[in-house]
């Protein structure tokens, strides 16, 4: 069967680093045995949606490359659909209506907390079904089996089961006549036909009342993987004190989108020791029953180390795309100047990150108007002035720009080393002089 899973976000913020490896993940896996991917905008929550983050989500995903073959689906747009299947319940028994005032709900929440019980709804209008008044205000519940468990076999955590007595009759529908979050999910689980829900540990809740809806519905039931949390570097809940928590602002700080990915993939998934994953190479192995139960934790140091090495090893005319951007950023006029590419050869070694790049790589582009003080400090000392002067006078002497040249000036026998570029540092930031 043709696999098919889905990266539903709510569009509440930006694309921060957990969504983007649930979403990686779930790409992965279907992408591994040529399954499709569905784009779903959870936007039911009209306070806290907005078009901005819907539009940041979108932004982090194609960075990433993590291309979608179906949607973006908004739930905003599917009300007509969740209701039609709401009216269908209520007239089939699967659903009822609840009359029940605020004033008792809270009530009856008091009573169970202050006997200790866990405050849930009790049933109350279950099985009455015609003695209210229709026009009177109510919610739309869904009919939870009382009796029995939900039994569902995690693909990364194994058999979860939940007893039926824990789940109450949720609410479905608000009085105002809109469709709740854990309804939306099921209906369109259900209608983009989604064999595989794979998503963030904080909705294992939700998967037995989801599972007991959709058995209602006669729909199948999709087979269902709930990732584990990415801590910060200090193992708590990564956040935005942590710094960085947006896939996006990793691009501002000059990581390569194949470096993140390469990370993220491995935060929580191995295939034996193999640390360094190309594309290819992570939709060939990779597995849910390899990904780890456990939380992990962010670790910055390896993935500068995972930059540093796609920096390297990606062809340098691809770095050097993403270099551009970084050194527009940075207002660096490139005009004139050596090609990025051979930026990227000259200082790939040297950075970890691209904004390091794009800040080295100033002196190729623009006249020289700011010293770095803690290098001047260490090296322009009295003993050095005499030296200088006289380094100063012979390049200035100079009349074309070759490399052999200004290896004379610069050491006493005119060996003087050269860096791989070919040219000296010095020499580069002598606009209009390059050879
Ligand atoms: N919208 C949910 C979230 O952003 C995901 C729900 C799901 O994957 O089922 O956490
Ligand atoms: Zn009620």
């Amino acid at each position: 069967m043709k696999t098919k899973t889905r990266f539903a976000p709510s569009p509440t913020g930006y694309l921060h680093v957990g969504g983007a490896r649930t979403a990686l993940y779930s790409w992965l896996f279907t992408r591994h045995s040529g399954g499709e991917f569905v784009l779903r905008i959870e936007d039911t929550d009209l306070e806290r949606s907005t078009q901005e983050a819907i539009d940041a989500i979108m932004e982090g995903l194609n960075w990433l490359n993590l291309d979608w073959d179906e949607g973006p689906h908004f739930q905003t747009k599917r009300f007509d659909r969740y209701n039609s299947v709401i009216d269908h319940m209520l007239e089939n028994g699967t659903a009822y209506r609840c009359y029940c005032s605020k004033q008792r709900l809270e009530k009856l929440r008091e009573t169970q907390i202050a006997n200790g019980e866990k405050p849930r709804y009790d049933g109350h209008c279950r099985d009455q079904v015609d003695k209210h008044d229709i026009n009177k205000p109510s919610v739309v519940r869904f009919r939870n089996p009382q009796q029995g468990s939900v039994i569902f076999d995690d693909m990364i955590r194994g058999p979860i089961k939940f007893s039926n007595m824990e789940l109450d009759d949720l609410i479905i529908r608000r009085t105002e006549g809109s469709p709740t979050y854990n309804f939306c999910v099921v209906i369109d689980d259900w209608d983009m036909e989604i064999t595989h829900v794979i998503r963030g540990e904080d909705h294992i809740n939700n998967t037995p009342r989801q599972i007991n809806i959709l058995q209602a519905l006669g729909a199948p039931i999709p087979q269902y993987a709930h990732v584990s949390m990415i801590l910060g570097e200090d193992n708590k809940k990564l956040s935005k004190r942590h710094g960085a928590v947006s896939v996006m602002q990793y691009r501002d700080k000059g990581y390569l989108p194949e470096a993140l990915l390469n990370y993220l993939v491995r935060l929580g998934w191995s295939h034996g020791d193999q640390e360094i994953f190309s594309l290819a190479q992570m939709k060939t192995h990779f597995s849910l029953g390899a990904v780890s139960k456990s939380a992990s934790a962010f670790n910055t140091k390896k993935l500068r180390w995972l930059n540093h090495h796609y920096i390297n090893h990606l062809p340098p005319e691809k770095v050097a795309t993403y270099l551009s951007w970084h050194v527009e950023k940075q207002g660096i006029d490139t005009q004139g100047g050596p090609p990025l590419v051979e930026i990227v050869k000259l200082l790939g070694e040297r950075c970890e990150t691209l904004k390091e790049m794009a800040e080295s790589c100033r002196y190729f582009y623009q006249e020289l108007t700011e010293f770095d003080v803690d290098a001047a400090k260490k090296h322009l000392k009295q003993a050095a002035h005499q030296p200088l002067t006289i380094v100063a006078a012979k390049l200035a002497e100079i009349d074309e720009w070759k490399v052999e040249k200004y290896p004379q000036c610069i050491t006493k026998h005119g060996n003087g080393v050269t860096n791989k570029y070919g040219k000296s540092r010095n020499a580069t930031t002598c606009r209009g002089h390059r050879r």
